[in-house]
């Protein structure tokens, strides 16, 4: 057993008895008033140091307060930096709708639990103005909260004060300091992982090189959604429509933010079915240097918050006691698996195809990349990776069905699409068309 951080966020219904939903109001207008002109002093080149100091001593909010905030709107600069090459717009300096006070715990806001399982709420409004009542949420929430307040191992960390579809939310955030995960090191199972722009591919290896099973897990409505984002954005920006900009921004992170949140929930859930696993990367850090992913990967790494998701699934992961881990994900893409082959080269890889140059094994590029994921890994670990000939015939690919009208978020999950036989033969388990034939001619291959 390893011991490291673990932190999640819980969402509460705010069940006001003393002061109103105005007061909260009141405060997220002083939030905004604080994003704006945190905004605004960045604007005028101010030193993000000064501009902490001079919005403090101005706001009406507590001190610990207005600088969470500022830290939230500097953070959102931050990010807007790291994604202009992709389009994004700056931060609009003054936006219209209300924004999230952020509070800590015994400053901003506290919490109370009761004996009876319920839990009592006192956020400071604005300074002096106190809302109180009591928090209503899922079982599960409630559970976290308890031992989160009760536990010493457990610390109550920041909360939020949004208003979200007509309702006053509090999310809360709760940290385990010393989570105890699995020891990689005792891992039975290494799960490779393969995150692409519209799907993630796994590959489960025992230590004996055996492949358990692979599954593909297809999101291709963040795509287009995120496409169809993208073409409104640049049609405001023209239009000089900035304001409604922001607001389209919004609406894209929140969409693609509730799909990765699901994506992630169905990685670990078919993770924790094999005994003991880890789950391995590829180190996106390593990455954006990457000869092999240079150009292929360089402009989708910007485009799809591909650590947002590997964070998501390794804090998910990590509930469940399972340990993450790494690896240099250097040629993963263009290199054969077969260990008597190892031909590596970038014409390998076309699209979802991978077909060997040299002893023209072929299989789908993702889940084969997985495997190579997998492969590294016992490289790095141990210098030595199992022996492999032939990957499993099957490949399942699970594409997020599209509800409706562009695809929402809240589909009913996975559609079983297709598995490949290992005589090649597509077998249809949907009846819906439109689907790609994933092949894998692996054990097709001459002994
Ligand atoms: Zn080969």
């Amino acid at each position: 057993m390893q011991s490291s951080k673990l932190t999640q966020t819980l969402s509460f219904g705010l069940d006001i008895e003393t002061g109103s939903g105005d007061d909260l109001q009141t405060g997220c207008l002083e939030a905004r008033r604080i994003r704006n002109e945190t905004n605004r002093l960045d604007r005028q080149g101010w030193e993000w140091g000064d501009v902490k100091s001079t919005v403090v001593d101005n706001a009406d909010h507590v001190n610990n307060t207005t600088q969470l905030i500022v830290d939230k709107a500097l953070g959102e600069i931050e990010t807007y930096h790291d994604n202009k090459d992709d389009g994004w717009g700056r931060p609009y300096p003054y936006i219209d709708e209300p924004y999230p006070m952020v509070m800590n715990h015994g400053e901003g806001y506290r919490l109370f639990p009761e004996e009876d399982g319920t839990v009592r709420f006192r956020i400071t409004a604005t300074r002096g103005t106190h809302v109180k009542g009591q928090l209503c949420g899922s079982p599960d929430h409630f559970d976290r909260l308890q031992t989160a307040c009760t536990d010493a191992e457990w610390r109550v960390g920041t909360a939020e004060v949004v208003h979200k579809h007509d309702e006053w939310r509090l999310h809360v955030t709760v940290t385990h300091e010393n989570h105890r995960v699995a020891s990689k090191h005792d891992a039975d199972t290494v799960v490779g992982v393969d995150v692409n722009e519209d799907c993630i591919a796994l590959a489960a290896m025992g230590r004996d090189g055996n492949v358990k099973d692979s599954v593909v897990f297809e999101y291709p409505s963040i795509k287009e959604q995120r496409h169809e984002f993208f073409t409104k954005r640049k049609r405001m920006q023209k239009a000089n429509q900035t304001a409604f900009e922001s607001v389209i921004q919004t609406e894209e992170q929140d969409y693609v933010h509730d799909c990765l949140h699901k994506v992630s929930r169905n990685v670990v859930e078919w993770v924790s079915q094999f005994s003991s696993p880890v789950i391995v990367f590829e180190d996106l850090k390593d990455m954006r240097e990457s000869i092999d992913y240079g150009t292929r990967m360089n402009r989708r790494l910007h485009s799809l918050p591909f650590a947002a998701l590997q964070d998501m699934v390794s804090s998910k992961a990590a509930w469940e006691g399972i340990p993450s881990d790494d690896v240099n994900p250097e040629y993963t893409s263009q290199r054969c698996p077969r260990t008597e082959c190892q031909h590596t080269e970038r014409a390998n890889r076309h699209k979802k195809r991978f077909k060997c140059q040299q002893c023209e094994f072929q299989d789908h590029a993702d889940r084969k990349a997985a495997v190579c994921v997998v492969q590294e890994w016992f490289d790095e670990q141990y210098g030595n990776v199992p022996s492999l000939d032939r990957l499993p015939g099957r490949v399942w690919v699970m594409r997020r069905a599209a509800s409706g009208a562009g695809g929402g978020p809240d589909s009913h999950g996975y559609d079983l699409y297709s598995g490949v036989t290992s005589a090649g033969e597509a077998q249809p388990v949907s009846e819906q068309g439109a689907r790609e034939e994933f092949k894998s001619v692996a054990s097709a291959l001459p002994e």
